[in-house]
């Protein structure tokens, strides 16, 4: 097993170190702060899971349902939770990021809501993370977000809102949900260009190919999952594209 070591962070109640994790190149500090769910049917398990070589996993934060926050990965250490990923045009997310697991089953698990007390430790912890390491709003995100064809976590019912309005994230109303469809797989031209161009100024890893394909529709649905969760079907409607926009109008000037 892993050594036992100082932990980074006052929120936490318990290190239990795993032996899954390397050194970040060149020294990157971490940029971005990531948010899973374990999408495990118990915390044990998930834990176990978190500790194990052969799993080649692992996360610098665990919170558990009743907001216990155990570390496992010194911050200064590259844990392996993100995969194959990317962000603003950057692979390896897991080289500048620090990786929070919070206990909670999943879609596997017919996605529970988060409880409350959890959902106040992930914003103190997230928010001691972000002011120690100067993370930037719209840095602060989910594992969906970096991986869209891969992951779904942490889930449609993650309060993203809750985070951004305690100063963790960057969050804009939704846009009204109207009927209308205008976009959606197998269209191609100038607004499916003009929206994935949208989407990759953002930071989701899309290519701007003028085709509305499958990937496109996943990273359609993984926005929608983060930031306009009503209705996750991966389909551009008018709301989608309101919300993108006032997104990226509203992203704090030191991100654009
Ligand atoms: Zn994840």
């Amino acid at each position: 097993m892993s050594a036992p070591f100082e932990p980074d962070s006052t929120v936490v109640a318990e290190v239990a170190p795993s032996p899954n994790h390397d050194e970040r190149p060149d020294g990157q500090a971490p940029d971005i702060l990531l948010l899973h769910y374990t999408g495990m049917p118990t915390a044990a398990e998930a834990l176990e899971r978190l500790r194990d070589p052969a799993a080649a996993v692992s996360c610098h934060y665990f919170v558990h349902e009743d907001g216990r926050v155990v570390q496992m990965v010194p911050e200064g250490r590259r844990a392996w939770h993100a995969g194959l990923s990317s962000w603003e045009r950057v692979p390896d997310v897991n080289a500048r990021s620090i990786g929070v697991e919070i206990v909670n089953p999943g879609h596997a698990g017919r996605l529970p809501p988060y409880p409350a007390a959890q959902i106040a430790k992930v914003i103190e912890l997230s928010l001691d993370v972000i002011r120690r390491w100067g993370i930037r709003p719209d840095r602060v995100l989910g594992h969906s977000d970096v991986a869209p064809e891969r992951k779904e976590d942490p889930g449609e019912l993650f309060p993203w809102e809750r985070l951004h309005r305690a100063g963790a994230g960057h969050w804009v109303e939704p846009a009204p949900i109207r009927e209308r469809r205008v976009c959606a797989i197998g269209e191609t031209g100038e607004p499916v260009r003009a929206l994935q161009a949208r989407l990759a100024s953002y930071g989701y890893g899309i290519p701007v190919s003028g085709a509305f394909d499958q990937a496109t529709a996943a990273v359609v649905r993984a926005f929608q999952r983060h930031f306009r969760p009503a209705r996750v079907d991966g389909i551009a409607d008018p709301s989608t594209l309101e919300t993108l926009a006032n997104l990226i109008a509203a992203r704090p000037a030191a991100s654009r």
